[in-house]
């Protein structure tokens, strides 16, 4: 999953900016294990976060009711996290890898750092090549 460069480089600050502006992603998958987790029935997790199932021939997808800020998101001494963390949707965990990193949305603090110092690192790298 982790195969972009710049992950190396990335720590997420808890700053909440995607889990606030972006709020939670509607995968129907999460809905099963959401349920599983908290454990209450499939169809309280979809009236609680989702909306409704609209059903499309043979598949189903969740309704989005762009409920943000995420109800799983939770501040404690000024940082935030996610309740669900271990089961969070596939989309939380490859962010910001889906929105280019960063660049794209949400002004994520961390993907920004990880930008920089991977470019000082791709430069540096560059400059020594160009030396031998
Ligand atoms: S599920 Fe967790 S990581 Fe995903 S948006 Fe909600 S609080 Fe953030
Ligand atoms: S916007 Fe970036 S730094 Fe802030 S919580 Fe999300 S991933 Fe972490």
């Amino acid at each position: 999953m982790k195969h972009d460069p710049r992950w190396e480089f990335f720590k997420c600050q808890r700053c909440g900016r995607c889990c606030i502006e972006i709020g939670l992603p509607y995968y129907a998958e999460s809905a099963i294990e959401i349920s599983q987790f908290l454990k209450i029935s499939l169809s309280e997790v979809i009236e609680r976060y989702y909306g409704k199932v609209v059903e499309n021939g043979k598949t189903f997808r969740l309704q989005d009711k762009k409920g943000k800020p995420c109800p799983f998101l939770r501040k404690e001494g000024g940082k935030y996290s996610c309740t669900i963390y271990h089961i969070r949707p596939y989309g939380c965990k490859m962010y910001p890898l889906e929105t280019d990193f960063g660049c794209q949305g949400v002004d994520c603090p961390a993907a920004r750092i990880a930008n920089e110092e991977f470019e000082k690192k791709s430069a540096s790298a560059d400059w020594q090549e160009d030396e031998r």
